[in-house]
């Protein structure tokens, strides 16, 4: 076991488990929400406008705790990871989940808007994941939920600076599930589909500023991701329950797959991935040196 102390005493009783979900306030965040206080556990509920949750705390006292969080303040994310921990004396399910979408092509996407979602998607959940380890391995159980993306897997024109943040995230989480299963905490990385939630909305979805160039490649997912707003095909209740019986099994997997667009996607791509491979393994296979 870590040399970690145990955190101060408890200041709250906490009903089931407790979990830390980021973004919260709208989408997956506030299913994820939902079907844990349903399953009998206690949220702290992040968000950047906690007000947003006050009817969900309302209707479950004691089980929905709002707090303020904006995941791209490192500061704010010790400050309420330490405060969970002295309110309940720890903390046993992470949700890495606020993010949002960013259209635009390569050449088109700024360093600007490359460092600040990967800042929202990839330093973020990183630091949030290094601040609750120490108690979760003190208590020898827990669990982190990645929320990536079938954009975490493969990519397409004009979510490149979106899909190099959740591959960010994925490479790390891979790491992470292998460094803490001895401690008896589990790492589950979400790939979600197309989903209904505020992701393609006007308010959330960012587009680079574009360059005529692209419009045939990129055009498409310029005009198709927003008019897909209140379409696609994901129930993001049916995904949060979906989470909670993966994170639940005996045999939690590294990737959930969630909704027919990510699974045909992603078999589609590791089909191709593996032919591709195979076409190219002798050239490779003959690169090393002869002794
Ligand atoms: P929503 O827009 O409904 O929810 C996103 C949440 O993230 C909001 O609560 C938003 O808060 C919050 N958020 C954004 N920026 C920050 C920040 N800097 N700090 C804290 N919170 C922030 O979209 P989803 O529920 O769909 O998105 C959740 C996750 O799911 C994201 O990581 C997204 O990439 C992923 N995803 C979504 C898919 C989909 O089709 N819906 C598909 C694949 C992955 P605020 O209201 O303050 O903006």
């Amino acid at each position: 076991m870590s040399s970690v102390p145990p955190a101060q005493p408890a200041e709250r009783t906490a009903h089931g488990r407790v979990w830390l979900i980021t973004g919260a306030s709208s989408g997956f965040g506030q299913a994820i929400t939902e079907a844990a206080v349903t399953a009998g556990d206690t949220v702290v509920a992040a968000a950047r406008r906690p007000e947003a949750l006050d009817a969900l705390a309302a209707a479950h006292p004691d089980r929905v705790i709002p707090v303020a969080l904006d995941v791209t303040d490192p500061a704010r994310i010790s400050a309420v990871v330490a405060e969970v921990l002295l309110w309940y004396g720890r903390i046993d399910v992470l949700v890495n989940n606020a993010g949002r979408g960013l259209i635009g092509a390569v050449e088109e996407s700024t360093d600007r808007e490359l460092r600040d979602l990967m800042e929202l998607h990839f330093f973020g959940p990183a630091a949030l994941t290094r601040a609750v380890l120490p108690q979760m391995r003190h208590q020898g159980s827990g669990a982190v939920v990645q929320m990536s993306s079938m954009g975490g897997r493969f990519s397409f024109p004009g979510v490149g600076a979106y899909s190099a943040t959740k591959f960010a995230l994925e490479g790390l989480s891979e790491a992470l599930a292998q460094e803490v299963a001895p401690f008896g905490i589990k790492v589950l990385v979400v790939e979600p589909g197309a989903f209904r939630t505020g992701f393609a909305g006007g308010g959330a979805l960012q587009q680079s500023a574009a360059i005529p160039a692209y419009e045939e490649t990129v055009g498409p997912v310029r005009s198709g991701l927003p008019g897909s707003d209140g379409k696609q095909p994901g129930d993001p209740a049916k995904a949060a329950a979906a989470i909670l019986t993966a994170l639940d099994a005996e045999h939690t997997p590294l990737r959930l797959v969630l909704g027919n667009d990510a699974v045909d996607g992603i078999l589609g791509h590791l089909d191709a991935a593996r032919a591709q491979a195979l076409a190219w393994e002798s050239i490779g296979r003959g690169t090393d040196f002869e002794d």
